[in-house]
């Protein structure tokens, strides 16, 4: 499809590096995407139904209305089946730049047990202060009406995990999607540690106000894409060409 990679180049290689940065942490295996709006707000940037997240491109990108129609891509790209995650979610929270859904192994055993809830454990996950709803249903979210329950679930929080399945995150950018996601995940493990060791005492809502209340989040995001950029080109997961001035 002609000018199926026209245009929002800085945006692509945000996703495809962000996307390639997960999957070399084992955030995203063979599944699980990251999605953008549009700067003009016209719709979202979303990888294909197959495109390996190792080896994603910014020209593989797709760009899809909120209905979850590809409006421009390369010639047979389907969009991923959950494309309806990331619109449903964007329609309702205009707040939201990035969505990503993936399945991490750590995160996703909180909604298999009935009596260890995921809360806020380490400090950055004062980001979640707001809670952590799940979802109820553990199958594919492929259609607008579920997106759309989804989206309810979430309601006003910055993560979400869907029973049995895997989480969404929710952020102000790709980069902050990141950032957001190692953190989600990293609680998680160190509250299963944690349980292990004892009786958990999870941040109260004093110390997450205290936290945030110090804490640069800008300059976070920042230092952290920085670092995960630099992994990714030294260990020749992303080409140096997509590194940008930090
Ligand atoms: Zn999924």
């Amino acid at each position: 499809m002609k000018g199926h990679n026209a245009g929002h180049q800085a945006l692509r290689a945000e996703i495809a590096a962000c996307t390639r940065i997960m999957n070399m942490d084992g955030l995203i295996d063979y599944s699980g995407h990251v999605s953008a709006r549009l700067p003009d707000g016209s719709g979202l940037l979303i990888q294909s139904f197959d495109d390996s997240r190792a080896a994603l491109e910014p020209e593989d990108l797709l760009v899809c209305d909120f209905d979850g129609n590809v409006l421009t891509g390369k010639e047979g790209k389907k969009s991923p089946r959950e494309i309806y995650i990331h619109s449903e979610i964007m329609r309702a929270r205009p707040d939201v730049n990035a969505v990503g859904h993936f399945h991490p192994e750590t995160a996703t055993m909180f909604t298999l047990v009935e009596d260890r809830p995921l809360i806020p454990v380490k400090n950055h996950a004062a980001r979640w202060s707001g809670g952590i709803p799940v979802h109820p249903d553990p199958g594919h979210i492929n259609s607008v009406s579920l997106g759309k329950e989804l989206a309810d679930t979430l309601g006003a929080c910055h993560a979400a995990l869907i029973r049995a399945h895997g989480v969404v995150v929710t952020a102000e950018s790709v980069p902050a999607l990141l950032v957001d996601s190692v953190h989600f995940e990293e609680n998680a493990n160190t509250l299963f540690h944690a349980a292990a060791l004892g009786t958990v005492r999870g941040l109260s809502n004093d110390e997450m106000t205290a936290f945030m209340s110090r804490f640069n989040r800008p300059a976070h995001i920042k230092k952290l894409w920085k670092y995960y950029l630099g992994r990714a080109v030294n260990e020749g997961k992303i080409p140096a060409a997509w590194l940008p001035d930090l």
